[in-house]
């Protein structure tokens, strides 16, 4: 097995962020701190790339597990390296590949002090009787170098990564988690435009402990990869099914909606986060028509982000399938009365909805539902 001296990583979108570049590149090299802090792997900032070196050989396919959901990332891969000479350069290739293999070299320099360029690079490659390999430009098998300032790379493996933006860059996010199949995704690409998430989920048993226990724990765990330590806020629903069982049933689901959002506002002021996501998606039922949303959104002083709102139904199940939730979320799971509501109001108007919440005294539900709520 070969031994490589570090994983080589690359930032997509950030290098182009004039303004607040050094700031995501600090948030970046942090966020992959904190998700391999186990391996003890120093992480060293070079111009335009970090480097990974990791302390043990066997670190290293738990760092590439981790930059496989670290956000910011456009490509890495694990490299040798070597000093900027030609003859160095090809003695580390050769222990990168054998007889069988035929290879395509490709080179890139953000150095350019060196005695060659690029072409004359590749043309001692192929004229060099000392490979231990063939050459051939057109194969699929490449070998990457990279010419910088400090000496040479050698990577053979682009592993694409996530792109996006670090986690946190953009600020703090209370998400709202339903345990059906959109919310997981909608978290994931908030996460993705850098929003740190704070979960919040309404819950219809009566103890906190039957949610914690149930599927959302699987999907926290499996939303955790991508932010270590998110914090989850588990709520019980049932003051707030108490409070509006005299308001008629089709009022009650757009009222739910009010409430969520409000909670959110709540939790949002405590966790100083500046967005509320949901997965709400246009038209996707009858009760996610324009009016009900603006009704249900009324009065709420945070941006409320819904990232899937220009997705098909099919195009989230998709992604929720490779995210791993979809499983998770088409399972059974106790949901709250209001989402059942069968001919829900399709055009609520927000005064209207305001009068509701007022009548069931929404403001101290709230309240005492934050009282009952359990913070994992
Ligand atoms: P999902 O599949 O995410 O449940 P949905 O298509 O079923 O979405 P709704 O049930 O109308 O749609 O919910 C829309 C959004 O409201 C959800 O994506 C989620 O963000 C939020 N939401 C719904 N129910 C809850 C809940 N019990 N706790 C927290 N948030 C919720
Ligand atoms: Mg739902």
């Amino acid at each position: 097995m070969l031994k490589y001296d570090a994983i080589e990583v690359h930032f997509g979108e950030l290098w182009l962020k004039g303004m607040n570049r050094n700031e995501f590149i600090s948030r970046l090299k942090h966020n992959i701190s904190d998700m391999i802090s186990a391996t003890g792997a120093d992480i060293v900032l070079s111009r335009d790339r970090l480097f990974i070196y990791h302390k043990k050989e066997e670190d290293a396919s738990e760092i590439i597990g981790a930059l496989k959901s670290t956000f910011g990332i456009s490509w890495f891969g694990p490299v040798l390296l070597t000093k900027n000479s030609v003859d160095s350069i090809i003695s580390v290739s050769n222990r990168m590949f054998s007889a069988d293999d035929t290879v395509r070299v490709s080179v890139s320099r953000s150095y350019k002090g060196t005695t060659f360029d690029s072409k004359e690079l590749v043309g001692s490659f192929i004229h060099s009787g000392n490979l231990n390999y063939k050459l051939d430009k057109n194969s699929d098998k490449a070998l990457y170098i990279s010419i910088m300032a400090s000496g040479a790379s050698l990577c053979k493996e682009k592993i694409k990564g996530l792109g996006g933006l670090p986690v946190g860059s953009s600020g703090r996010a209370v998400v709202l988690l339903s345990g059906g199949i959109d919310s997981p995704v909608s978290a994931l690409y908030a996460m993705k435009r850098g929003l740190k998430p704070t979960y919040l989920h309404v819950h219809a048993f009566s103890d906190n402990s039957d949610a914690e226990n149930s599927k959302m724990n699987e999907i926290i765990r499996i939303l955790r990869k991508f932010s270590p330590g998110s914090k989850v806020y588990f709520i019980p629903s049932h003051i707030f099914q108490t409070a509006t069982l005299k308001i008629p049933r089709k009022y009650e689901l757009v009222l739910f909606r009010r409430f969520l959002f409000k909670i959110a506002e709540k939790v949002a002021e405590k966790e100083d986060a500046e967005v509320i996501v949901t997965g709400e998606s246009l038209g996707q039922v009858a009760s996610q028509t324009v009016k009900n949303m603006i009704a249900a959104q009324n009065g709420i002083n945070r941006l409320i982000f819904r990232p899937l709102s220009g997705f098909d139904k099919a195009e989230i199940i998709s992604k929720a399938k490779e995210l791993g939730t979809y499983t998770l979320s088409i399972m059974p799971y106790k949901d709250v009365c209001s989402i059942g509501v069968r001919n829900p109001s399709t055009g609520m108007l927000p005064d209207k909805v305001s009068v509701l919440y007022d009548q069931c005294d929404i403001d101290a539900v709230i309240n005492r539902s934050l009282i009952l709520s359990d913070v994992l």
